[in-house]
């Protein structure tokens, strides 16, 4: 049993933030035992640790990020998709042939993602299984919650990152074999996206996806191109979503479906009959896919959506900063497309980036009784002139804080060092 004394504050339900100024919150081994303003006389006994003004919250959740892409963060945003997945995306992928080349970035990637706050998230590879393999080992001996996928593609990508469908069906199989035990983070099966996969590469995946109660990750509607391209390429189906439906693989572990930006009313359909997670990239629909999500209408009609950072369509690895933009964009939506799109609150989007999302990875995302302690504590951002509250300290933190303003660390109840 340890206590922390803090400014607390996590998402109560998907409209409120839970604040519990000037508290004490007990853990017991790994779980969040209660919080109180007043310790009780049981566990005054227990070690206390005190962050005093700091401000306690949730570790937050990526639901999608190129781990590869880490190194072209920040780089050539002035492209859009089509051109940037040629110019800049597939030739930095292709260098993961090379391990060693691999071991260096992954290393970095994984280390910022925890500096920033991130402890759950759903991560692709390339398309090669060694360097993949490094990457999985890597953030579950670091004790991230969470999905690696192998890519798959078999089409419409450079000679050097095509596979023949069934050599992509065999390594996957091995990759999923090989980790799926794992403690922290497990395999998903990651079909790139529609244009770059045959329907016999998927068909292969939805065999596999049945096989190991697999789950899956891809992108759905992600842009008027992919739309498009989506439909022409597999003609019989209605939409973008349909295509992983027919293969099965909607039907096996969680599926999470990266912007989902121009759904029909087909793609919503299947998404919400099998429970899958549609996932928010904000700055990467700002930078590379020039369209926006209609959060608030889809969250109204029950969908679940999580954030993502979208390294490096996206150029910030912070979630916290995701939460921020995805309230700015929801504005911009609704006021070029007012009978498309309601503009979501503050509370709303750190929901998403916390306890909406940590329910993908065993009951994280929250500091409520029973939830897995994974959490920061963040400080410095009060004037000298205005103190503010903890729900204040949160939003400025999302909208101009850093990793610098994280000052604790909580992974499973244990403080991280370094
Ligand atoms: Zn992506």
């Amino acid at each position: 049993m340890q206590i922390i004394h803090a400014d607390i504050v996590y998402s109560e339900d998907r409209e409120h933030l839970a604040v519990h100024p000037d508290s004490y919150i007990a853990v017991e081994k790994e779980k969040v035992k209660g919080i109180w303003p007043v310790l009780p006389e049981e566990y005054k006994s227990a070690p206390l640790t005190d962050y005093g003004d700091g401000v306690l919250i949730p570790a937050l959740s990526d639901l999608h990020v190129h781990a590869p892409q880490y190194l072209n963060r920040g780089l050539e945003m002035d492209l859009l998709l089509a051109d940037w997945l040629d110019q800049c995306t597939f030739p930095m992928e292709a260098k993961y042939a090379d391990p060693e080349f691999a071991k260096l970035a992954y290393d970095a990637f994984v280390d910022d993602m925890i500096a920033n706050g991130t402890m759950h998230a759903c991560v692709y590879g390339t398309i090669h299984s060694e360097a993949t393999s490094y990457l999985i080992e890597r953030m579950d001996q670091k004790g991230i919650k969470g999905f690696v996928g192998k890519i798959n593609m078999d089409r419409s990508a450079p000679d050097d990152l095509r596979e023949d469908p069934d050599e992509s069906i065999r390594e996957t199989e091995i990759f999923l074999e090989k980790y799926s035990k794992n403690r922290n983070t497990r395999p998903i099966l990651t079909p790139r996206f529609a244009p770059t996969c045959t329907r016999e590469l998927i068909n292969g995946l939805g065999k596999l996806g049945r096989k190991y109660n697999a789950a899956m990750q891809t992108h759905l509607v992600e842009s008027l191109w992919e739309a498009e391209q989506a439909r022409l390429l597999f003609p019989e189906c209605s939409c973008d979503t349909e295509i992983y439906e027919r293969a099965g693989l909607m039907e096996n572990g969680p599926v999470i479906g990266g912007h989902f930006i121009f759904p029909s009313e087909d793609d919503i359909r299947i998404m919400k009959k099998y429970d899958c997670y549609a996932v928010h990239c904000p700055d990467a629909t700002i930078s590379v896919i020039a369209g926006i999500m209609k959060t608030g209408t889809l969250l109204d009609r029950g969908l679940k959506i999580g954030l993502g950072s979208d390294i490096s369509a996206g150029h910030h690895i912070g979630v916290y900063t995701q939460a921020a933009r995805a309230v700015q964009l929801s504005k911009l939506k609704q006021f070029y497309e007012p009978d498309d799109n309601r503009k979501i609150t503050f509370p709303e989007a750190f929901w998403m980036a916390t306890k909406q999302s940590g329910k993908l990875f065993g009951g994280t995302g929250s500091l409520e009784p029973g939830a897995v302690f994974d959490a920061l504590v963040i400080d410095g951002l009060s004037d000298a002139a205005r103190k503010l509250t903890p729900e204040q300290v949160v939003e400025r933190f999302c909208y101009i804080g850093t990793k610098e303003n994280i000052k604790a660390r909580y992974m499973n109840g244990e403080v991280l060092f370094g």
